[in-house]
C-alpha cells in the first residue's frame, strides 16, 4: 500500500507535470516553427593548410520569435523522438542546396562544398535517395558541391541497403564524410566496404589532444588509417593553432572549429570568406 501510494504521490508530483507540459509546449512550437520557417543556417568554413577555404558545414539554428538563437542540441534529440527530423532534415537539405546554387555564379564561392548532417531516419527512409535528388534538381544545385555527413552509429544496422544509397548518390557526384569518427561502433570491415570520401576525426579527441597522449594516438590512427583507405580527413573542434600544428604534423589535411570561425550566419561567413582572399 505504502508503494502505490508513493506511485500515486508521483504520478501527481507537480514538478514532473512541469517538464512534461515544457516538453509538449516546446513540441508543439517546434511543430509550429517548421511550419513558419523559423529555422536557419550556420556555416563553419572548412579550411585546408591555414588559410584555405575549401568548404562549409551548413548547422541549423532555430530562430524562435521570443527564446534567443536555439542551438541544435536543445532540439534535435526531440526532434529525433517525434520523427519531426525528417521534415526538417529536408528543409535543410533543400536550404544547403539552394545555396550552392547561389554561390555558383560568383567565383569566389563557387567551388565551395556545403556539408550537411544527415540523421539515421532520413537515411533509413525508402525515398531518401530520390529526396536528395528531387533537391539537387530542383533547385538545379551541383551535386559535386553537397557533402553528406553520416555518422557511424547510422551505418550499424542496413548497412548493406546504406551501400546501395550511397552508391546511388556517389553516381550523381555528391561525396560522403563520416562524421564523429572514432565515438561510435562501427566495425572497420563497414569502413572498407562504405563508399565514403572522408573521415572527421571527433572534436572530443582533438580537444585534448596535446594533453592526452591517448587521444594523441586516436587522432594518428585515424588518419593513419584514412591515408591507407585513400580517404580523405578532417578534423573538427580545433580551437588552437597548437593544436592545428599537432594534427598537420600528423599528416591531416583538413581543419574546422573555433580557431578558424564559429558557425556563422550567411552574411557574416561571406564577408569572412572576402577577408580570407584579401590577406
Ligand atoms: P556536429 O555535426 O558534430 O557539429 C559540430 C558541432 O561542433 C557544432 O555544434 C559546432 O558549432 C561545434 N563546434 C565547431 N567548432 C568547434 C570548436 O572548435 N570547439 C567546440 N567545442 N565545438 C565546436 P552545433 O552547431 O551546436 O551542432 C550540434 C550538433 O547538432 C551537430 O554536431 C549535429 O549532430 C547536430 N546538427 C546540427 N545541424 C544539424 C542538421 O541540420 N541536421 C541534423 N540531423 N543534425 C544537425
Ligand atoms: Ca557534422
Ligand atoms: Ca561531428
Ligand atoms: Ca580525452
Amino acid at each position: 500500500a505504502k508503494e502505490s501510494g508513493r506511485n500515486a504521490l508521483s504520478f501527481f508530483d507537480p514538478e514532473m507535470e512541469t517538464v512534461v507540459l515544457q516538453r509538449t509546449a516546446l513540441e508543439a512550437d517546434f511543430r509550429a516553427a517548421l511550419e513558419k520557417n523559423q529555422f536557419v543556417l550556420h556555416y563553419q568554413p572548412q579550411i585546408v593548410g591555414s588559410t584555405h577555404l575549401i568548404g562549409v558545414e551548413a548547422l541549423v539554428r532555430w530562430a524562435h520569435p521570443v527564446r534567443q538563437l536555439i542551438a541544435p542540441t536543445e532540439f534535435i534529440p526531440l526532434a529525433e523522438e517525434t520523427g519531426l527530423i525528417k521534415t526538417l532534415g529536408l528543409w535543410v537539405l533543400v536550404s544547403a542546396c539552394q545555396q550552392i546554387k547561389r554561390w555558383s555564379t560568383d567565383p569566389q564561392f563557387c567551388k565551395l562544398t556545403i556539408a550537411v548532417n544527415v540523421s539515421a531516419q532520413q537515411l533509413r527512409a525508402r525515398n531518401f535517395v530520390e529526396q536528395v535528388k528531387h533537391a539537387l534538381l530542383a533547385t538545379q544545385a551541383d551535386p559535386t558541391r553537397l557533402k553528406l555527413e553520416l555518422t557511424e552509429s547510422l551505418l550499424v544496422d542496413n548497412v548493406q541497403d546504406t551501400i546501395e544509397k550511397m552508391h546511388s548518390l556517389k553516381a550523381m557526384g555528391v561525396s560522403f564524410s563520416l562524421d564523429d569518427f572514432g565515438t561510435g561502433y562501427s566495425s572497420l570491415s563497414y569502413l572498407k566496404r562504405l563508399p565514403l570520401d572522408q573521415l572527421k576525426i571527433d572534436k572530443s579527441f582533438v580537444c585534448d589532444v596535446l594533453s592526452d597522449p591517448n587521444d594523441a594516438a586516436i587522432a594518428r590512427t585515424i588518419i593513419a588509417l584514412a591515408d591507407s583507405l585513400a580517404l580523405n580527413v578532417i578534423a573538427e573542434g580545433v580551437e588552437t593553432e597548437m593544436q592545428r600544428d599537432f594534427l598537420a604534423h600528423a599528416g591531416c589535411h583538413a581543419y574546422q572549429g573555433y580557431y578558424f570561425s564559429r558557425p556563422l550566419p550567411l552574411a557574416e561567413f561571406e564577408e569572412y570568406a572576402r577577408l580570407q582572399v584579401a590577406r
